[in-house]
């Protein structure tokens, strides 16, 4: 960990750095972005030095482009938090944005009982280039890292997102825009802080452990033997079977129209009832921006459900394979998986 100008201890803040577009820098002599030595942050970014704050950093070796991201990453970074977890009041984890919305959403599982925020931020631009918005998100997650109440509890004690002045909880987020600064969106879950002259906490939708003595629960076992199938006009019988019959998954997320629908066709029905009652979970997540799975309203997800889908209600994909990922890491039996599926576990669903 590097450390560096203490100006008075109030919150103790650790930066972490995986790599992405938000720490890199131009190399006048190669003519490309390079990543900068993040312990030497202050010189980026000296507005950090105003705050009362302790700021260390660590920074992942190798550095990855979000899009290498496996779930190896995300056990590395639940050990680091875990290691460091009584030594600092929050965490800010620096990450590409292709993927971040897959990360802040199995850290969310992944952590349970958290009484520290753990914001992740990015940006679209490099903080060493004139127009960055990385400045302004790193500054904003930190401030709402080391934000605390008048107990001294942290003010968001959740995984988050923190992206171009808005704070949204990280298993409710998606990648929205390739190019644009608002680059991630949250449409099923309002932010939980917007930043503007100062930051407005939305606290009755803030999450709050049901201990803030007690230790969280790091779980780092994960299965990944899941596949996501958008189902779409023209789908062929020939691609349901090779994924959702496939030896290698215990679950299959279904990305479906709508509520929740999908093709009425027996052909279609019987794939799934198949692989159902060889007890594969198949999870209902739409494929609408906005809005819930809910499989009572049309015949056509009324059969899926009759045939053993089990609803993913508003979750977003990346939330639902997050939480496939956890659950099954923790549970051999799929039937207890599929009851646990159907929880809400980290505020990742409204019911
Ligand atoms: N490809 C980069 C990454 O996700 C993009 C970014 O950082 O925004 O690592």
């Amino acid at each position: 960990m590097s450390a560096f100008s203490p100006i008075r201890e109030r919150s103790a803040i650790l930066l972490i750095y995986t790599g992405g577009t938000i720490g890199m820098k131009e190399d006048p002599a190669l003519g490309a972005l390079t990543p900068f030595d993040f312990s030497q942050i202050l010189e980026e970014v000296p507005e950090l030095g105003k705050f009362a704050y302790r700021i260390d950093s660590h920074t992942f070796s190798p550095l990855i482009d979000s899009s290498d991201v496996e779930p190896s990453l995300w056990v590395e970074l639940t050990h680091l938090i875990e290691a460091e977890y009584d030594e600092y009041d929050g965490f800010v984890i620096l990450h590409g944005t292709d993927t971040m919305a897959y990360s802040a959403s199995v850290l969310s599982f992944m952590i349970e009982g958290l009484t520290k925020p753990v914001i992740f931020t990015g940006s679209q631009l490099p903080i060493g280039t004139p127009r960055t918005d990385g400045k302004e998100n790193l500054i904003s997650a930190v401030e709402i890292a080391a934000a605390k109440d008048d107990q001294g509890h942290a003010l968001v004690p959740e995984v988050c997102i923190c992206f171009d002045n808005i704070l949204m909880r990280g298993n409710r987020t998606s990648k929205l825009n390739s190019d644009n600064f608002r680059a991630f969106r949250s449409e099923n879950c309002p932010p939980l802080a917007e930043a503007g002259i100062n930051i407005r906490y939305n606290t009755q939708l803030i999450r709050k452990p049901e201990s803030w003595t007690q230790k969280p629960i790091f779980h780092t076992s994960l299965d990944t033997r899941v596949a996501i199938l958008k189902i779409h006009p023209g789908i062929t019988p020939q691609v349901v079977r090779d994924i959702v019959c496939s030896r290698d998954t215990r679950a299959v997320i279904l990305e479906t129209y709508g509520a929740g629908n999908a093709p009425s066709k027996e052909w279609f029905l019987n794939i799934i009832s198949e692989a159902a009652s060889q007890g594969k979970i198949i999870m209902n997540v739409t494929q609408c921006l906005a809005g819930s799975v809910n499989m009572d309203i049309y015949a056509t997800g009324k059969s899926l459900k009759g045939a053993g889908v089990v609803s993913g209600y508003d979750s977003t994909t990346e939330s639902a394979l997050g939480k496939l990922f956890h659950i099954l890491g923790m549970h051999h039996d799929n039937h207890i998986a599929a009851k646990l599926l159907c929880e809400d576990l980290r505020g990742e669903i409204s019911k």
